[in-house]
């Protein structure tokens, strides 16, 4: 017997059809003779409507008390599908419960919309699937010290379900989603992408902070500290799938580099929109405006990716970085109206219309001109590439936004990650 934990996204939770079929395959599971815990999502677009029900009332503002009743409301989203998939599984004829994570509770801090999970108290899903029950625990949200609800940011549950698996010792977590497993890069843009049977960890977490949807990085993170075996894979496959079929398929996340794997030096292709250019131009070339410019950026809890700065002319230099598209605006004018007067600058420009392109892979750290080979095929397709930054298994570029796809394809078929027998 094992235990194992099931994660639900939102699609697979989209509608009471579909809770009804994900009940049936967790009870083909219970079945078999595995303790089982499952983490639902709320279901599709439940999170979206009621977080634009809050915006109707009241424009976003970055107080607090505005945060913690976001959560508050959020937070109702897992709580009813939860519920919906314990009274199916009870359809089902099996013994259910579920619980929100304050009854547990899953104890996080305070930092509400993208609050870290401290700690799991198991003990109430310990004594339930002792007395033969599925337990069902809703993702997405605890509860900070003070008993106030949290949730752990978009595509949180993922986190949920894999904090989970880490504190029970589970055998096992699979995550199940509307896609079949981790791809070369996403199937929408490039129809030749395939399916990853295996991605390494280091590979999944840069994947996952590149752009990827698959999985929120903090799950992926969670996954390599407490080595979770993780697998995800898809919810739309039928629920009466022969089970060793289905505890096979999808993409399964490993920890060790088995030697005698033939791993392709570039396993996928991340890209994403979310990122916008600010640069600060004629900044004075002496020590300590790096930090005049970027610490106050980062003192106002502002996110910063990518830097460059050019070799300064007359003493001057141009200064450039990316912050997620949220908050430009901010940035924009922290710049502008607090650090700029103070710096002696010329001009803050912005610019919204570029996206990161990324390859990944572990092979790139015994290879070299991977990145070149990169350069190389954005400059025969007249691309241009605005900012660079890599790491051992990784190199991003910034590029217009209008070649993103372009880029991307390109890239994809470049490193040969069409041709089955790669990557896989
Ligand atoms: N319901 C939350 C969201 O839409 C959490 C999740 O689905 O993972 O972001
Ligand atoms: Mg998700």
């Amino acid at each position: 017997m094992s235990l194992i934990v099931h994660k639900y996204g939102g699609t697979s939770m989209g509608s009471t059809d579909r809770i009804a079929q994900v009940a049936k395959r967790v009870a083909k599971w219970f079945r078999a003779g595995h303790q089982m815990v499952v983490v639902p999502s709320a279901m599709s677009g439940e999170t979206n409507r009621l977080l634009a029900l809050a915006k109707e009332l009241a424009p976003a503002t970055v107080s607090e008390a505005y945060h913690r009743e976001l959560d508050m409301l959020a937070a109702t989203g897992e709580q009813a599908s939860s519920a919906l998939l314990a009274i199916a599984l009870q359809a089902e004829g099996l013994e259910s419960v579920s619980y929100a994570g304050w009854q547990l509770p899953i104890r996080t801090n305070n930092a509400y919309t993208k609050a870290r999970i401290e700690s799991i108290d198991d003990a109430r899903i310990r004594a339930d699937l002792d007395a033969g029950r599925v337990v069902i625990v809703t993702g997405f949200q605890g509860q900070d010290e003070q008993g106030n609800i949290t949730t752990l940011g978009r595509g949180g549950s993922d986190t949920s379900a894999v904090a989970v698996a880490a504190a029970m010792k589970a055998d096992e977590c699979l995550i199940y989603t509307d896609v079949d497993g981790v791809y070369t890069t996403d199937p929408r843009v490039v129809s030749e992408a395939r399916r990853l049977h295996t991605v390494s960890f280091e590979e999944m977490l840069e994947m996952a902070s590149l752009g990827s949807k698959v999985l929120q990085i903090r799950s992926v993170e969670f996954a390599g500290k407490y080595k979770v075996k993780l697998r995800v894979l898809s919810s739309f496959t039928p629920w009466d799938l022969d089970i060793d079929e289905e505890a096979r398929s999808g993409t399964l996340i490993t920890y060790e580099e088995d030697e005698n794997m033939e791993h392709a030096i570039v396993s996928g292709i991340a890209f994403t929109r979310d990122e916008t250019k600010i640069s600060v131009l004629g900044v004075p070339d002496k020590p300590g405006t790096a930090y005049q410019i970027l610490g106050a950026v980062a003192d106002a809890n502002i996110e910063i990716d990518m830097i460059i700065q050019n070799i300064s002319k007359d003493g001057l230099a141009d200064f450039s970085f990316t912050v997620g598209r949220g908050d430009y605006a901010r940035t924009l004018d922290l710049l502008q109206h607090q650090v700029l007067p103070k710096l002696g600058a010329q001009e803050v420009v912005g610019d919204t219309h570029i996206c990161k392109v990324s390859i990944v892979g572990i092979g790139m750290r015994s290879h070299v001109g991977v990145a070149s080979t990169m350069f190389r095929t954005l400059g025969a397709e007249g691309i241009n590439i605005q900012m660079i930054s890599t790491s051992e298994i990784k190199t991003s570029v910034v590029i217009d936004e209008k070649y993103m796809e372009l880029a991307v394809r390109t890239l994809h078929k470049a490193f040969g990650l069409d041709q089955v027998g790669t990557g896989a």
